[in-house]
């Protein structure tokens, strides 16, 4: 997917990068206000490109919930070139920070650098997916698109084995043994049973049902879209 989110209200700039992006083989969208932004599918997305000073607020706003969604990469493109707002930008989380006026060249490199960069994080088996649900192992946080799932430490090893193995089925003793706790004491029959059990139960109606039990042998991580 090479979808790139757009949000600006310069139409000539709009227009510009636009036409930039469509020839470096990106398929670009555009957004004149946070209003609209915040409409947007982001999954949709490999990138957001994000204009500071929008007619209906700052782009800040924008930026906190992409963060907090642990949404697509942002490059905040602005005017704005005081050290203070760059700092901020960057703390907050977007993946980096190009004034205007840029050069074409320059802005296609940036943007290649952060795609590079989001790609070797994924491919570091650091980012593990199932249908919409995303498991970081670095951040030890579990996402259903935009809704964050709170594990226990043992919910989370557990899924983790899981999303590992995915498609495969994995036999009761092989979870035992996995599940084997920092006490170096075996997690018994049952905790499994109860562990899977809550594990489906957080993971909602819809998204609990791609733990498959494989009656008399153990569990599946079952993703519809392999
Ligand atoms: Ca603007």
């Amino acid at each position: 997917m090479k979808r790139i989110l757009l949000i600006e209200d310069d139409d000539t700039i709009v227009y510009g990068i636009s036409e930039l992006l469509k020839e470096e083989g990106y398929d670009a969208a555009a957004v004149s206000t946070l209003r609209e932004a915040f409409c947007m599918d982001i999954r949709a997305f490999c990138l957001v490109l994000l204009d500071l000073g929008l007619p209906d607020g700052e782009g800040w706003d924008f930026l906190r919930k992409m963060e907090k969604d642990k949404g697509a990469p942002v490059i905040i493109l602005t005017a704005r070139e005081d050290e203070k707002d760059i700092i901020k930008g960057l703390d907050m989380g977007a993946d980096d920070y190009v004034t205007k006026p840029f050069k074409a060249g320059i802005l296609l490199s940036r943007i290649r650098a952060v795609l590079r960069r989001r790609r070797e994080v994924e491919e570091s088996g650091a980012v593990l997916r199932c249908g919409d649900i995303v498991l970081d192992k670095n951040r030890t946080l579990v996402m259903d698109g935009d809704r964050e799932i709170a594990l226990t430490a043992g919910e989370f090893r557990l899924f983790m084995y899981l999303m590992e193995n995915k498609n495969s089925t994995l036999t009761r003793n092989a979870l035992l043994r996995y599940l084997w706790d920092s006490s170096g004491d075996y997690v018994n029959d049952n905790t499994l049973t109860v562990t899977v059990k809550r594990l489906r139960e957080k993971l909602g109606e819809k998204s609990g049902r791609i733990i498959r039990t494989v009656r008399g042998i153990g569990y599946k991580l079952e993703d519809e879209n392999d």
